[in-house]
């Protein structure tokens, strides 16, 4: 089923719409992270959060960000989504700086973002309502995406009422309702047990195929990060940097085949080992430090 509103109609298509790569790589970037630093000044102290930081993430395309804690991975997102300033350069969205928050942009954050009080149908409606949408669209929209996150029979419940993996498909469904071009998402599966964790893995990837939209995901594990990101972005702390970036099949083999089988694969091992090594020795200078 396809999610409303939402599948690009540039030709080439692979699946429901989203271009093939050739196409995506002759479009302008999606998002433009050009030479982005951030010092925040504390009293007595400054923290380089990230120097000249460069990026271009393509339209359709999904991107993971990996990095030790503190190397500024939720600073980059906040740049992004327009919530703080850099300190020097500058992020476009389809070649508009990025002055602010917008409509265009969309989050899914780690826990807590809902309306605690609100049943999920209407956590769902709340960027449509208060835009001012037509109220039957409002009603298809939700809907249509509660279908799709599988929480049809719970429209009605207030969110408390649901389990941190429901909660998280309830703050996917309320991103989409707004139907953004650009998802950003700060550790979204951080606070989910295991097993819930790798079906909603499977979720965000049938999102992506099924809407082409350009998905950014900071994740802590290794796994998520291989197993999601067409790319992946590992960086590093002190200051917080771009450290190696890797072209990754396994989004798209994903699509095909059972996610167990993909990280089972020995390519897929083979990536894991490689970037949990270069983790691993990042820690270990942190502690290092530290100690
Ligand atoms: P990450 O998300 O990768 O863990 P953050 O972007 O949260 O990293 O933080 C990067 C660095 O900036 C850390 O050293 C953190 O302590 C510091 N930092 C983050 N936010 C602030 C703030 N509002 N004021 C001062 N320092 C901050
Ligand atoms: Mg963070």
């Amino acid at each position: 089923m396809a999610l409303p509103g939402s599948c690009p109609a540039a030709g080439g298509s692979s699946v429901c719409g989203r271009p093939d790569k050739g196409i995506r790589m002759a479009e302008k970037a999606e998002i433009a992270i050009d030479r982005i630093s951030m010092v925040y000044t504390l009293p007595d102290s400054e923290v380089h959060a990230l120097n000249d930081v460069s990026l271009d993430i393509g339209k359709g395309e999904i991107l993971s960000v990996l990095g030790p804690s503190g190397c500024g991975k939720t600073t980059l997102l906040n740049i992004i989504a327009g919530f703080l300033s850099p300190t020097r350069g500058e992020v476009r969205i389809a070649g508009t700086p990025v002055k602010g928050p917008g409509a265009e942009r969309g989050m899914v954050f780690q826990q807590g973002a809902l309306f605690e009080w609100l049943s999920v149908a209407q956590n769902i409606s709340f960027g449509p309502r208060m835009c001012g949408r037509n109220r039957k669209e409002t009603v298809d929209t939700v809907q249509r995406l509660l279908g799709i996150v599988g929480l049809v029979e719970f429209a009605d419940k207030p969110v408390y009422q649901l389990s941190g993996g429901m909660q998280q498909r309830v703050a996917l469904a309320r991103c989409l309702a707004n139907d953004p071009d650009v998802i950003l998402m700060d550790e979204p599966l951080g606070a989910l047990d295991a097993l819930t964790r790798e079906k909603m893995q499977g979720l965000v990837l049938r999102l992506w195929k099924e809407t082409g939209k350009t998905i950014l995901l900071i994740t802590h594990s290794v796994e998520e990060a291989i197993f999601l990101g067409e790319r992946l972005i590992v960086m590093a702390p002190r200051p917080g940097r771009i450290e190696r970036e890797f072209n990754l099949p396994f989004a798209t083999e994903a699509l095909e085949k059972p996610a167990r089988d993909v990280k089972a694969g020995s390519e897929f091992v083979s990536v894991r080992e490689e970037i949990l090594s270069m983790i691993w020795d990042m820690e270990e200078e942190i502690m290092g430090d530290n100690g």
